[in-house]
């Protein structure tokens, strides 16, 4: 099954030319949704021939201007694209009420139903579930109540050795043996027996993104062991005092969060616009965590089977 994660947006709060606010695009099979949503991320995704229609909902981290502010354009479009079918929003408090007003004041009837989820940033636990994957909250060390989420996978059936199996083999056997059961006969005979015919499916992968924070210990907890975060990196460890105060990380800070979690592997991203160039958040990061790479617009990510 596909699972990937695309940066639309990787800058800060302070507008760059040529750098957009954080917007990501998950894609898991053939569902999509945002993870942020900063200003112009309904241009990012026609420039990279997404169209939004596709889009189930959107995971809001904070009401920073540079994580919501393309919320409300995109629900316009979508508005006058015909959309109606379910939206999910998930988000902290006020994020329903800024969009009622919104479109209260613009007088823009939605035709299409929104499906709240207002997240507790307080504390960590399920705020989406699908067919696929649940989404659990990272309670996130910033100046407002700020979450990051978790993606992970939910636990796939066992593989069929098909090479070892009959072609006309009843559906209700498969059936049984990706479930994990023996089939037998009536009589209690075994006619296949799982563990001959399947191996087990691989462990489930997930995607940890951690948006504005402050180094933050307690997080290490929730993401143990995730095929890929994304940790905010702002500023340059020698400004570390200056990220502790303005509620944001650093490039090693991130690093350390990685290492620490055991997680496969690192992207870092929302460099502040005081700097041109990012290979020394690299090298920070990579100090302390190798497998660590820059979260460059445009750039698709796979969650990879570890
Ligand atoms: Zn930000
Ligand atoms: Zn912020």
């Amino acid at each position: 099954m596909h699972f990937s994660v695309m940066i639309l947006g990787a800058g800060s709060a302070k507008p760059v030319a040529n750098k957009y606010p954080s917007a990501q695009l998950l894609t898991y099979d053939n569902e999509c949704f945002l993870i942020d949503c900063g200003e112009g991320t309904q241009y990012r995704l026609l420039e990279h021939k997404i169209r939004p229609g596709r889009l189930r909902g959107v995971f809001i981290s904070h009401l920073h201007g540079d994580h919501y502010f393309g919320l409300i354009g995109l629900l316009s479009s979508l508005n006058l694209g015909g959309r109606t079918e379910e939206f999910f929003l998930v988000g902290p408090r006020g994020l329903d009420e800024i969009i009622t007003m919104h479109f209260k004041y613009s007088q823009t009837p939605l035709h299409f139903p929104i499906n709240y989820t207002i997240t507790d940033t307080e504390s960590s636990y399920q705020v989406f579930e699908n067919q696929s994957f649940t989404v659990t909250t990272i309670p996130l060390d910033h100046r407002i109540p700020c979450a990051g989420y978790l993606f992970r996978e939910k636990p796939q059936k066992r593989k069929l050795i098909k090479e070892k199996l009959f072609e006309d083999i009843p559906h209700e056997y498969l059936r049984k043996l990706k479930n994990g059961e023996d089939v037998v006969d009536e009589a209690g005979n075994i006619l296949f027996k799982c563990l001959e015919f399947t191996i087990p499916a691989p462990p489930p992968r997930s995607y940890a993104y951690c948006s504005d924070t402050r180094y933050n210990e307690s997080i290490i907890e929730v993401i143990q062991g995730a095929d890929l975060l994304y940790h905010e990196a702002t500023f340059r460890d020698e400004l570390e005092l200056q990220a502790f105060e303005r509620y944001h990380a650093t490039a090693k800070q991130a690093g350390i969060i990685a290492a620490k979690s055991h997680v496969k592997k690192l992207l870092i991203g929302h460099f502040s616009s005081r700097y041109k160039e990012f290979s020394g958040f690299l090298e920070d990061a990579q100090s302390v965590f190798q497998a660590t790479e820059i979260a460059e617009e445009g750039k698709v990510f796979a969650i990879e089977y570890s």
